[in-house]
């Protein structure tokens, strides 16, 4: 896992992201990836190492069902934490 310094903000929350996580080894975010803003929970798409989109229905169904599964668990996990914490 490999987390890097890549300032962007959501586009959806608009809140500034400071660090992108990876669960491979020396690698920063690229065109393409997914991901998903720590603190709105939106699935995110990179169109640059620091610049955002929010993910579309049909980007969201292309994922593959194990990685779509882990990033609704991830969202549920968020929600309940700002439960607790808010
Ligand atoms: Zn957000």
């Amino acid at each position: 896992m490999t987390t890097v310094n890549a300032a962007c903000v959501c586009p959806a929350c608009h809140r500034r992201l400071e660090h992108h996580t990876s669960l491979e080894a020396n690698r920063g975010p690229r065109a393409g990836d997914i991901s998903m803003c720590g603190a709105c929970g939106n699935i995110l798409v990179y169109m640059e190492p620091t610049i955002l989109r929010v993910a579309s229905l049909h980007e969201r169904l292309k994922l593959a069902p194990e990685r779509l599964a882990r990033l609704t668990r991830a969202r549920e996990l968020l929600k309940r934490m700002r439960k607790v914490y808010l």
